[in-house]
């Protein structure tokens, strides 16, 4: 008893307890426009989950989300940047201007029903293998509820949310950078659906995505094959040379490529080459050390084979900017609101697909994880958050959408994004968000401490998108 008044003491006397354990209002009111937009919110993302639209080719999707913002109030500006698929919404005015982004693409050839076994919805037709569909309609619903506040005049500033299309190939959020979209934010939020819940501290793998192509001379290839110069054998050199580079780069160094072209038929000197390459490591400074050999190697393939070779660069990625003291204070709001909580039906579906692939019966894991170190070199993957965290303070939250075990980009993620246990993640995602887009209105320290961690960890780098110039690459609408 004493100790408990001793401790109460305590909590009074030192400010920073105190409020912590203060009741906030506006938090306790975006927490109830969530669920009471539940139903709006799994409705738009279970329509994108089954229209399943790959990237810059999200029409349905980006429209569905549009239309419910501008229901909502928001003033949305449609096909921005370039891309029909990409919009900005936006409510309130002045500062502070927080931003929120949304994904809303799907990824070929993984489409599959919302049950536990491998069973495509549509055969050959794309699927939600990455969640973005929760990703969208989430970071949307956080978004409501901050524009609640605003609009009952419990917060000042703009809320700013993002429809950005196209994360799985050029990267849509690449060329809202480049149009200044993001350059009047004070901070930025995203999540990304996942198989545990964290505040992220990791940053993730810059990379640089470009082809390279052989031109060569056909000619008989019995009858007069040295009139010929084949760009097949500079492509062969190529791989060669890039396979004897894997030895002599960092550990943290990722090369991968796919053959698009290497010539038709055997009796012909193939003249035509092309190959598509990523070059991924833990820094850009990394990655242009690495590319500027692959360059090399292909000149000097072409030499070897006596044909001409042209590397482009389609796009690229930054590695993530982390944000500890942003992380933070997310971290605060998932340990108020607690961990997710499962059914039983949830946790045998999930085990059902651990079964089915392989992997050990974990379930779910709905807990809230503690605040990680940040790791040096991130794990695989790379994303277009990576260049907006190198514009404006990025604070990135991870939920469980899908089962551990399990093969990402793969049918279990789609099963799941398309039922209750993505539908859970997605809500959290929605509340903590806004949660935490509350304390970036409310507290400008916050807003101070998060902008000098980012200049601190910026430095005196001049962020250089590798987009090339002109319009984004927009396929044609079938
Ligand atoms: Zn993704």
């Amino acid at each position: 008893m004493k100790k408990i008044l001793a401790l109460l003491l305590l909590i009074g006397a030192v400010p920073g307890l105190a409020q912590k354990v203060k009741p906030n209002p506006n938090k306790d009111a975006v927490i109830k426009s969530v669920e009471k937009h539940q139903q709006e919110l799994t409705g738009l993302s279970d329509k994108i989950w089954a229209y399943a639209e790959t990237a810059l080719k999200e029409y349905k999707s980006s429209k569905e989300l549009a239309d419910f913002a501008e229901a909502q109030g928001f003033s949305v500006k449609r096909g921005v940047a370039g891309m029909p698929t990409a919009f900005t919404a936006e409510f309130g005015s002045g500062k502070p201007v927080i931003g929120i982004m949304g994904e809303f693409d799907a990824l070929p050839g993984i489409s599959q029903k919302a049950q536990p076994t491998k069973e495509a919805l549509v055969p050959g037709a794309a699927g939600q293998g990455c969640g973005h569909n929760l990703f969208g309609a989430g970071s949307l619903g956080a978004a409501v509820a901050v524009k609640e506040l605003i609009q009952a005049g419990k917060l000042k500033g703009t809320i700013r949310f993002y429809g950005t299309p196209a994360e799985e190939s050029v990267g849509g959020k690449i060329y809202m950078a480049r149009d200044g979209l993001f350059s009047d934010l004070d901070v930025c939020l995203d999540w990304h659906p996942d198989v545990e819940i964290a505040a992220s501290t990791q940053s993730s793998q810059a990379m640089v995505d470009f082809i390279v192509e052989f031109k060569g001379k056909a000619a008989h290839a019995a009858a007069d094959p040295w009139n010929g110069r084949s760009a097949v054998d500079g492509m062969e050199a190529f791989t060669d040379g890039v396979n004897m580079l894997r030895e002599h780069v960092r550990p943290s160094v990722r090369m991968h490529y796919a053959i698009l072209a290497g010539g038709d038929v055997p009796n012909v000197v193939p003249e035509y080459a092309k190959i598509w390459m990523w070059v991924r490591d833990s820094k850009r400074s990394g990655v242009e050390e690495v590319f500027t050999r692959v360059k090399d190697i292909a000149k000097g393939a072409a030499m070897i084979a006596g044909v001409e070779s042209k590397v482009t660069v389609q796009t690229g990625d930054y590695e993530l900017l982390v944000n500890r003291t942003g992380a933070a204070a997310l971290q605060k709001n998932l340990e108020t609101l607690g961990p997710i909580n499962y059914t039983p039906e949830e946790i045998a579906f999930a085990k059902k697909i651990q079964e089915v692939q392989g992997g050990e019966q974990t379930g779910l894991d709905g807990k809230i994880h503690p605040l990680k170190e940040t790791q040096e070199h991130p794990q695989g993957g790379s994303t277009d958050v990576g260049d907006i965290s190198w514009i404006v303070p990025e604070i990135t939250l991870v939920a469980t959408t899908a089962p551990a075990n399990t093969a990402w980009h793969g049918w279990s993620v789609v099963a799941c994004g398309g039922m209750s246990i993505g539908h859970k993640g997605m809500l959290l995602a929605a509340k903590s968000l806004a949660m935490t887009m509350v304390d970036l209105f409310e507290n400008e320290q916050l807003r101070k401490d998060v902008r000098a961690e980012f200049d601190q960890r910026k430095g005196g780098h001049v962020y250089k998108a590798y987009i090339p110039d002109g319009p984004p690459p927009i396929p044609s609408q079938k």
